[in-house]
């Protein structure tokens, strides 16, 4: 009889953008199905870990809050270190937020390498009467840089699981090609 293998696959999953865009909320939605209405910054909480099952197999996502950092755009290098996925946030109802993606892009891309699986992730869905960026923006940035896109709301749970699952598949992709 073959011995039982026992992998453990744990993936550091770091999410950025602006100021209050739902970063917070797309990660307690995630982790705990809990949404906050105050837009205080989760000062402390460094990351959560939530247990996902891929092809039979029990991955720990470990996903990272800046907590407050990016106020100060001081995201510190240690945030990214070890990164092997990352969420990219903007408000659909606020296109400045779209417009920092770009900016967000290059300092993922000065911590980490390619292979870290991004995905652009358009929150606050349900906010349609005030939308300021289309959703064939997003799709169109998306293209140009090789990213994952996907519109989520924190508030009434749409996508939100889809957003990180769709995430850590491709990061388990990108491992088992590896050790192949
Ligand atoms: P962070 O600064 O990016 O971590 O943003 P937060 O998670 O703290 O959210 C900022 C504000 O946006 C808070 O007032 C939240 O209640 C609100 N918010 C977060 N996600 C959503 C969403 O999906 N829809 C709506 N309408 N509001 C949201
Ligand atoms: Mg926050």
């Amino acid at each position: 009889m073959a011995e039982e293998e026992f992998e453990e696959y744990l993936f550091k999953i770091v999410v950025i953008g602006d100021s209050a865009v739902g970063k917070s909320n797309l990660l307690s939605r995630f982790a705990r199905d809990e949404f906050d209405h105050n837009s205080k910054a989760t000062i402390g909480v460094e990351f959560q870990t939530q247990v996902v099952e891929v092809d039979g197999k029990e991955i720990k996502a470990q996903v990272w809050d800046t907590a407050g950092q990016e106020r100060f755009r001081a995201v510190t290098s240690a945030y990214y270190r070890g990164a092997v996925g990352a969420l990219i946030v903007y408000d659909i109802s606020r296109k400045t937020t779209f417009e920092s993606i770009k900016r967000w892009l290059d300092e993922l891309n000065t911590h980490c390498d390619t292979t870290v699986a991004r995905m652009l992730v358009g929150n606050k869905c349900d906010l349609e009467d005030i939308r300021d960026v289309s959703v064939e923006e997003g799709k169109s940035l998306a293209e140009e840089d090789g990213l994952f896109f996907i519109e989520t709301s924190a508030l009434n749970s749409t996508n939100v699981n889809a957003a990180f699952e769709i995430v850590i598949r491709e990061i388990y992709n990108n491992v088992s090609r590896k050790t192949l």
